[in-house]
């Protein structure tokens, strides 16, 4: 079933951790928790839990998971079941209440489950500090409205100091109404300016006053490299100061940011919110404070073995 299958053991001091969804085959999530498993000198296993919908359905969900693969410490939780995951735990943290969905569960000494949400601390994380900073002068153009975008915008409003002004792009005004609605309460609770606009009706002068792009959208993800949510001529008009952000990891360097260096704007691809959200997620496991080294030895350890 996994990479790590190999390694399991029943001792009780050994962490039983694993990603639970469906597909999985491309996780980097073992290459993650494994180096922080070494580097945290700690005994314990990452097993991917690949489970398809209808099977998840079939043998009671969450239920059905935590029994077949007891004794679980802990787990991720990633597409299709991060809303499922949010309906089932019995606590939830304050990010995995506002963002309506839980990426990380945590089994508690009393039986119970705690679900988190370390997405959009991940993404926050991976921002430089020149960015995070100046956030409250900064008009951010979100594009996307899917389950990563939700976490974006959580850790843009709620950061302090908060985003000056979020305008969601979206393609379906109609599908995206949850979202938007979520975001403008957010936004009205934290005081930052909210709007929203479909991709066409993205003007020069938009993005003339927009100093923060995150592209949340799967365009320009492999296999589909040669797409871009915005157009070459579409970056001209951003101002020089303009960070760039795409949430794609795989190619490293999409097309949107291979337009963005030929502006040369400040950009970043979508490694460094993996590797926090997974950071994140085993310092809440292991109760172990993050340290500032892991993140070389994970981003290491993940370039060795995508290249
Ligand atoms: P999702 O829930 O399926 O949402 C995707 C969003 O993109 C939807 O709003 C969708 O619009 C929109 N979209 C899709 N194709 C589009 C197109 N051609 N033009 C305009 N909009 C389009 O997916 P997700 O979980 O949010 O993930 C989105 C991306 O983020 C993926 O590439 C994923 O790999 C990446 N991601 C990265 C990290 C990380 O740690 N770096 C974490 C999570 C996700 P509709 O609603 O109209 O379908």
């Amino acid at each position: 079933m996994t990479t790590t299958d190999s390694q399991k053991t029943t001792d009780s001091s050994t962490l039983h951790l694993g990603l639970v969804g469906y597909p999985l085959n491309k996780s980097l999530s073992p290459i993650i928790h494994q180096t922080l498993l070494k580097l945290c000198n700690l005994k314990g296993v990452f097993n991917l839990i690949p489970i398809e919908p209808d099977q998840f359905q079939q043998t009671d969900g969450f239920w059905g998971v935590v029994t077949t693969h007891s004794p679980l410490t802990g787990f991720n939780v990633t597409i299709p079941y991060k809303v499922d995951a949010y309906n089932w735990v019995s606590q939830r943290t304050p990010q995995a209440n506002r963002i309506q969905a839980v990426n990380t569960v945590k089994h508690l000494e009393d039986g119970t489950y705690i679900g988190h949400n370390t997405d959009g601390i991940g993404f926050y994380t991976a921002l430089p500090e020149a960015v995070k900073h100046t956030l409250n002068q900064r008009n951010a153009l979100v594009l996307g409205a899917g389950g990563a975008c939700r976490a974006v915008l959580e850790a843009l409003f709620f950061t302090k100091p908060a985003v000056a002004k979020i305008t969601l792009v979206v393609r379906n005004l109609e599908k995206a109404q949850p979202i938007i609605n979520l975001a403008t309460q957010w936004a009205k609770q934290v005081g930052s300016a909210f709007e929203v606009s479909t991709f066409e009706a993205v003007t020069p002068s938009l993005l003339a006053s927009t100093q923060l792009i995150i592209n949340t959208t799967p365009v320009g993800m492999i296999p589909d490299v040669k797409a871009s949510p915005l157009s070459l001529a579409q970056l001209a008009a951003v101002p020089p100061n303009c960070f760039v952000s795409d949430l794609i990891y795989k190619p490293t360097e999409t097309l949107f940011l291979s337009y963005a260096k030929h502006f040369n704007l400040n950009n970043q691809n979508g490694l460094g919110m993996l590797i926090n959200q997974g950071i994140e997620a085993f310092s809440f496991w292991t109760n172990q404070p993050t340290q500032p080294h892991w993140y070389q030895a994970i981003e290491t350890s993940i370039l060795t073995s995508i290249n």
